[in-house]
């Protein structure tokens, strides 16, 4: 046997421990009872440690050297070479975390969870303090022990979307926020030219979520291999090619409806279901990082799900299936509430423009925890500085602000740059299709989604994580992840809703 084969076995079975922790985190969003907290963070930290163990052994040390040799005359961008660099990166990264700080991230991301909630629920931030205190500290024993010779923040990045530093994301980000600002006053200028009262409407739940179950089966997500479940905070996760799990929330009225994120979470399943068989039970078999994921989650739900030529095959259903709510508003009115930019404290609900601000907002905030300048307990009036500048609003309530997102629950920060990444490489990949499917517009708006979907298996799902972002960007773009696109593509759409020309 060969020592690529070896490894082969040692990945699936690392895999196969991974993707059973997935199920326990995906029932306890969705059906566990509350009493199985304790049980559950004890169950996850040890599966966390077994992997952990499994896959940083020395033995899978010797094997990756040894397979490293074998694949040294094999075609670089084969299956087999791409997967032993992964895995070596992977590698390194794992062994410099010692055993304790992987539990510990896995345990106290579990025990977290609820506390969050009820933090939340209350809208008081010092309840979840004491948890956001333990999510720092983990962060920065992370970035520690994972080392850069520059910012702490680098290695949180450089885990999450290798290749990419802070100084990179904020040079993108600064150019982001030179084109949203002057666009957002110009929009805000003329606000009266989109009406989204109609969202304040109400339909009943279940009809919502069967609305939205059709819909995201149109576009491509295989039901047969997933299923729609509901959540707090809707998320998508992955058991195996085969078991691709997606969760949404739901509320009568049509601004928190389920249908915009149910669109989201199955353009990450597309994502993982579109991933080459061959790839599978390896660390190959995922999307490449949160931010190329954010990019086909966001792509569906805004570049085709907010887009004229969808609700023009998608209308006339909707007022159906919804029935009668919308009976007396038209597919304009409609499409334009749907679209309408106005600057709010939830970034799940934000509009296409004013979406990356928040983003913007927690990466600075992150940055000033990690880097030592902030407190925990100082979050919330970091944050309504920011809320202020940023968006012109006032201080939120306590659910609004910090304690919206679970994310800090984890517990790890960073992950949160891959929300506006998204954005900016989704608009650079719909950019390529769209020249390369010239018909795409009407074959969207004649319910035809097959030849967008078919165009973004062959250029990204299926090659899993077998590229970087930049590599992957380069390789079906021929340029690097830049914000260009995305620029372009919001002057475009708002300057044609806000009629600004
Ligand atoms: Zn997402």
């Amino acid at each position: 046997m060969t020592a690529l084969a070896s490894l082969k076995e040692v990945l699936a079975e690392v895999s196969d421990l991974r993707q059973a922790a997935e199920l326990l985190g995906w029932d306890q969003e969705t059906y566990m009872p509350a009493g199985g907290v304790q049980d559950r963070a004890n169950q996850l930290g040890t599966l966390s440690r077994i992997s952990h163990e499994r896959f940083v052994a020395a033995g899978t040390g010797r094997l990756l050297e040894a397979a490293e040799s074998e694949v040294a005359g094999v075609a670089e961008d084969s299956d087999d070479a791409r997967l032993v660099r992964v895995a070596r990166r992977d590698w390194d990264q794992e062994t410099r975390l010692p055993s304790d700080l992987v539990v510990a991230m896995a345990r106290e991301g579990a025990i977290s969870r609820p506390v969050w909630q009820e933090a939340k629920a209350k809208g008081d931030w010092s309840l979840f303090a004491p948890r956001m205190r333990i999510t720092v500290e983990l962060a920065q024993r992370v970035a520690e022990a994972i080392g850069t010779t520059g910012r702490a923040y680098d290695a949180l990045i450089d885990m999450n979307e290798p290749g990419l530093d802070t100084a990179a994301v904020e040079q993108t980000f600064s150019q982001l926020r030179t084109a949203i600002v002057p666009l957002l006053r110009r929009v805000q200028a003329h606000a009266d030219r989109v009406d989204l009262s109609v969202l304040d409407r109400e339909v009943e739940p279940a009809k919502q979520l069967s609305f939205s179950a059709l819909v995201v089966e149109r576009l491509g997500y295989d039901l047969q291999r997933g299923r729609q479940d509901l959540s707090a905070h809707p998320f998508c996760t992955s058991f195996g090619m085969g078991d691709v799990r997606i969760t949404t929330r739901v509320k009568p009225g049509l601004r928190e409806g389920c249908l915009f994120s149910s669109i989201h979470e199955a353009g990450h399943a597309m994502y993982e279901q579109g991933v080459s068989r061959a790839l599978a039970r390896t660390p190959l078999a995922m999307g490449t990082s949160p931010g190329v994921h954010e990019s086909q989650s966001r792509l569906w739900e805004n570049l085709v799900g907010r887009s004229r030529p969808f609700w023009t095959h998608f209308y006339p259903e909707l007022k159906v299936a919804y029935g009668g709510a919308l009976d007396d508003v038209g597919e304009e009115e409609f499409y334009r509430a749907c679209n309408a930019v106005q600057p709010s404290y939830v970034r799940v609900d934000a509009d296409e423009l004013t979406y990356n601000l928040h983003v913007m907002l927690r990466f600075e905030i992150e940055k000033e925890l990690l880097e030592g300048r902030l407190s925990v307990d100082e979050v919330p009036q970091a944050w309504a500085a920011q809320v202020k500048e940023y968006l012109g609003l006032e201080p939120p309530n306590g659910a609004e602000g910090p304690l919206q997102d679970i994310h800090w629950t984890f517990p790890i920060l960073g992950g949160f740059i891959g929300y506006a990444l998204g954005n900016v490489i989704g608009a650079q990949l719909m950019e390529r299709a769209r020249a390369e499917l010239i018909a795409l517009d009407d074959q969207i708006a004649a319910g035809d989604f097959a030849p967008l979907h078919g165009w973004l298996g062959e250029h990204v799902y299926r090659h899993g994580r077998k590229f970087t972002p930049q590599e992957l960007v380069q390789k079906v773009t021929g340029r690097g992840i830049e914000p260009g696109p995305w620029m372009r593509y919001v002057e475009c759409k708002f300057g044609d809703l806000y009629e600004l020309n």
